[in-house]
């Protein structure tokens, strides 16, 4: 029997199959990871394949060493996506492998955690002396317990007594594999009737398609995921919700595990190597059948998947950026399809890409109109900050989100302020009249860059002298840069000395369980102000909250790419479901400096339809993505001669494509990366913008370019979510 063996390495020369004798007496199977000699030395690799014949030389041929562990760490399934990664989204083998695998296991470095347990011999006959105190307070205690764990007693009775026990053979050792849980403690089970839409839509999700539930915040969207996971269960079959970042959204997960309990098995980065091991193999041996996570859960080691939920499928962070780079709705398309299952995307704020499926038929609408508890959307009054300025007031804070906070302070109830702040990215803007300094040739915003000094477009390079005067009004009172949240803390400090303020950003959160802490605090003080980032912006459920304040909406509004208008109109629609979600009436204070821009009006009624009806066509005529494909190949060596002869050559090739799709490539160009220099690495692009038509056809043939002239791996981006 000979094994096809993909070799657990990063090099580019070894990014393919290697075949194996395996030896008769060998329980090799496929998906084992298995140890064998390459070379000189001896490593790890995956066996993908078992055959009878062998394509090369069989005198060649080595036979595999040994097995890793006693089990296909790979499944079937996941032996499949393989394969479509690596053609879908141009990766190496070694590279998709390793995201199935916590990598913890991966390094040998993290094992089970057992301890040594106790109990009493019943067969023994124990006679002790009377000076052996501590030994017979020990069997009291065991005779009480039952059992107890080895640190247990040695810490009651010291370890002489316990060895001593053990060794006349009056208690029994035993060996407990501990569960390192990363949630604990108990929750509440809310009990709610499900409403008519609800039931609706549940009734609805239930073939082998992909749904996408459009739900405004507050419409009950959690509760209809987890009877859908309930359904599922019991049926036999497994789960996999994904929520943009744990630790953003805890009211979720403790809602999941008061009604789920033991079978919920958390997966992402924020828990301990331990905990994430035992999690993972908690999935795989099937004890665990609902994996919940962040994007890296798509991957959860489950059989027989029943449902896939991506919940917030127009967050960012479900698109993976570094390398590995891949789209988690890809992949939980695929494993939706192996499974035969309903893929779900929920969101109150659909991406115009997935909501322009949905209006293709692609994807299945469903809506959840009205809030669950049948309150109304909080009111959003929209602030123009250039009349404050005329009015003398060139503070933080307009008049009206003062004499808001100050009403709420009065009647003891809480407000957020929430600061935009996501891609942080500074730009030019005059102050009188709300100018941004645009590119000439992609209307996106140009990027502010201080080393040296000048603006510059991320989409097609293009430099620009840094503005001394406004364009539009002469003005020079021309600001470069973003409000932080210190400084919106200083400022009410000023303004109410007396009120309890908290902070939550990265700065604040960096310690475990920060989060946690802040939140709580917030939650049982009245009244209180919580400044935050994007991290406040969703899942929390404060009842008294009654204002919400948005600093400098316009943050997201002018970042560089064509999301950053839905962006934006999502992060209104997130931030102001904060406010009213209990008796009082809620309300939300926008400050702008473009109080007319299209996403304003809409996001302030919102109208969802509206603002995708008007984006939709603004990018149609434009031809971005939905109805284009943005191609980014980026070079990256610590040789800058290297890369930029790289560059050179590839394009060389690349340019002949628009010989061969003359209709197809509305625009290509080689660049320097905005970002030039990163991690010692000169940093130069290939970009490209194509119709879809082709769009496959083109990706390839520039992939097969590239990768053939290239001795490292390159980074292939589609629609990409920044060009840094
Ligand atoms: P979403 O995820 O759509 O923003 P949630 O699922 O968080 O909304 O629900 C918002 C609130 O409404 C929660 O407190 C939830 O317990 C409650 N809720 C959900 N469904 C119902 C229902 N059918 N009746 C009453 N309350 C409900
Ligand atoms: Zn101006
Ligand atoms: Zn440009």
């Amino acid at each position: 029997m000979y094994a096809e063996v993909i070799i657990d390495q990063d090099a580019k020369a070894l990014d393919k199959v290697f075949e194996y004798i395996v030896p008769e007496e060998l329980p090799a199977r496929v998906g084992m990871r298995v140890i064998v000699p390459f070379g000189a030395r001896y490593i790890q690799g995956f066996i993908i394949a078992l055959k009878e014949n062998c394509n090369y030389d069989v005198k060649k041929l080595k036979p595999i060493k040994s097995l890793v562990e006693d089990f296909s760490a790979i499944k079937p399934e996941m032996l499949s996506l393989m394969r479509f990664m690596a053609e879908k989204n141009h990766l190496k083998l070694a590279s998709i492998l390793r995201l199935f695998l916590p990598s913890e296991m991966r390094e040998g470095k993290v094992k089970e955690l057992f301890v040594t347990r106790y109990s009493l011999n019943l067969k023994a006959d124990i006679q002790l002396s009377k000076s052996a105190k501590k030994q017979q307070e020990a069997v009291e205690y065991l005779k009480e317990k039952t059992s107890a764990t080895s640190s247990e007693l040695c810490t009651l009775f010291g370890a002489g007594a316990v060895k001593a026990l053990f060794e006349k053979g009056y208690i029994l050792k035993e060996r407990e594999q501990v569960i390192r849980s990363p949630l604990s403690g108990k929750q509440d089970l809310k009990n709610v009737k499900l409403n008519v839409m609800q039931e609706k839509a549940i009734s609805t999700i239930c073939e082998n398609k992909t749904y996408l539930l459009h739900g405004v915040t507050g419409s009950g969207k959690t509760e209809v995921y987890m009877h859908l996971i309930e359904k599922e269960l019991s049926k036999g079959k497994s789960a996999i919700m994904l929520v943009p970042e744990i630790s953003l959204t805890p009211q979720i997960m403790s809602n999941f595990k008061a009604r789920f309990g033991e079978k919920v098995a958390l997966l992402h980065s924020g828990l301990s190597a331990g905990e994430r091991f035992d999690e993972w193999k908690r999935l795989f041996s099937g004890e665990a059948t609902i994996a919940i996570g962040a994007r890296s859960a798509i991957f959860a080691p489950l059989d027989n998947v029943g449902i896939i939920i991506i919940d917030e499928e127009h967050e960012q962070s479900y698109i993976s950026e570094s390398n590995p780079r891949y789209d988690t709705h890809d992949i939980a398309e695929f494993r939706a399809r192996f499974n035969s299952c309903p893929l779900l995307l929920g969101s109150a704020t659909p991406s115009v890409e997935s909501y322009e499926k949905a209006k293709q038929g692609e994807y299945i609408l469903i809506e959840l109109p009205v809030r669950a508890n049948g309150k109304e959307m909080p009111k959003i009054q929209i602030v123009d900050m250039i009349n404050e300025l005329r009015a003398g007031n060139s503070g933080i804070f307009s008049s009206q989100l003062v004499s808001d906070l100050a009403s709420v302070i009065n009647r003891k109830k809480q407000a957020m302020i929430f600061i935009n702040r996501r891609g942080y990215a500074s730009f030019m803007r005059c102050r009188e009249c709300g100018y941004i300094a645009k590119c000439s040739d992609c209307d996106v915003s140009l990027v502010y860059h201080r080393e040296d000094n000048r603006l510059k477009c991320h989409y097609c390079g293009k430099q620009f002298k840094v503005l001394e005067k406004c364009p539009q009004c002469g003005s020079e009172n021309i600001k470069q840069g973003a409000v932080g949240t210190e400084k919106v803390v200083q400022e009410i400090k000023t303004i109410f000395p007396d009120v309890k303020i908290l902070r939550m950003d990265n700065d604040t959160t960096s310690t475990k369980n920060a989060h946690q802490k802040i939140l709580d605090e917030f939650k049982n003080t009245l009244p209180c102000i919580l400044v935050g980032t994007q991290m406040i912006a969703k899942g929390h459920d404060f009842e008294n909250v009654v204002l919400v304040g948005i600093v400098d909406a316009d943050q997201s509004l002018y970042q560089t790419d064509y999301r950053s208008t839905e962006r934006t109109f999502g992060l209104i629609t997130q931030v102001s479901g904060r406010a009213g979600r209990s008796q009082e009436e809620g309300k939300v204070v926008l400050q702008t400096y473009a109080p007319r821009h299209y996403v304003y009006k809409f996001a302030s009624n919102y109208d969802y339809k509206g603002f995708f009806k008007k984006e939709e066509n603004i990018r149609e005529v434009a031809t971005f993505p939905p109805f284009s494909r943005i191609i980014r190949v980026l070079f990256a060596d610590t040789d800058e001669n290297y890369v930029r002869d790289l560059l050179k050559s590839c394009y060389n090739n690349a340019i002949k494509l628009k010989e061969k799709y003359p209709d197809e490539i509305i625009y290509m160009d080689a660049m320097k990366s905005p970002i030039k220099r990163m991690q010692n690495k000169f940093r130069y692009q290939i970009l490209m913008r194509v119709r879809l038509a082709h769009a496959d056809e083109i990706e390839k043939d520039l992939f097969e370019i590239v990768d053939k002239a290239s001795k490292n791996s390159v980074f292939f981006e589609i629609n990409p979510q920044n060009l840094s």
